[in-house]
């Protein structure tokens, strides 16, 4: 079942994108000095056609960026609002990183505050039974796609009741979740109607970041 969610995930994603990547020349296109025939991806003399219209598209990305970004993160927090935790206790006891404890302990010595707040609560699993119970789809949907590299934590704090025995004191990135409308949720989690909802917004703003990024790196490198 999540095999068939990742790969209609891919192939929105790759719609989307394909969309956004249209829109985004347009408007690049929508940017050019009059009568001006030349790439966007040339470098071109400081202060030519060539390089104001550059300098022209690069502005234009960063205001359209932003804008995507504030409308729709305020939509995916609107769609949140509107749901709430159940308590199936699947998040506490299923956290997936592609990092082993002693590599989140070397970003969290460097600072890195998502792996300082996940090693205050989450440890790994002993072993892969424990982790297949717990959530077994996604285990089989990372087999089906040959996947692997993958660490399995759990929290001790959560109590047979599926709560959180530290509530007051949990860290932000508890509170925060879920926070990624493309991760997967457990089955039964509280949150699929806003996943649901979210979905698309949140891939239109990583089409967008993705593209925008791409335009700003490569004509960035023109002249370096
Ligand atoms: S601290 Fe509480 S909310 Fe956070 S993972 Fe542990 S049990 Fe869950
Ligand atoms: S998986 Fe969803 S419903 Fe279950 S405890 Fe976590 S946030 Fe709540």
């Amino acid at each position: 079942m999540l095999t068939a969610e990742y790969d209609r995930l891919k192939s929105d994603y790759r719609e989307i994108f394909l969309k956004t990547a249209g829109e985004v020349r347009a408007e690049v296109e929508s940017v050019r000095p009059e009568g001006f025939v030349g790439d966007i991806f040339k470098t071109y003399k400081v202060g030519s056609e060539g390089f104001k219209w550059q300098q022209a598209v690069l502005s234009m990305l960063d205001i359209r960026y932003c804008g995507y970004r504030k409308s729709g993160l305020r939509q995916i927090q609107a769609y949140r609002d509107e749901c709430n935790c159940i308590n199936c206790g699947v998040c506490c006891k299923f956290a997936v990183s592609e990092f082993s404890i002693d590599e989140l302990r070397l970003k969290a010595e460097n600072g890195d505050n998502y792996a300082y707040q996940f090693l205050s609560v989450f440890v790994p699993y002993d072993n892969m039974s424990e982790v297949e119970k717990i959530y077994p789809e996604y285990i089989q949907m990372l087999k089906d796609n040959g996947e692997s590299g993958y660490y399995f934590y759990h929290c001790p704090k959560v109590t047979e009741d599926n709560l959180c025995s530290d509530y007051e004191n949990r860290p932000q990135i508890c509170k925060d979740f879920p926070d990624n409308p493309i991760a997967f949720l457990p089955k039964n989690c509280g949150f699929k109607d806003w996943k649901l909802k979210s979905e698309s917004v949140s891939l239109k703003l990583n089409a967008e970041a993705e593209i925008i990024n791409f335009y700003k790196v490569k004509i960035k490198e023109l002249y370096e």
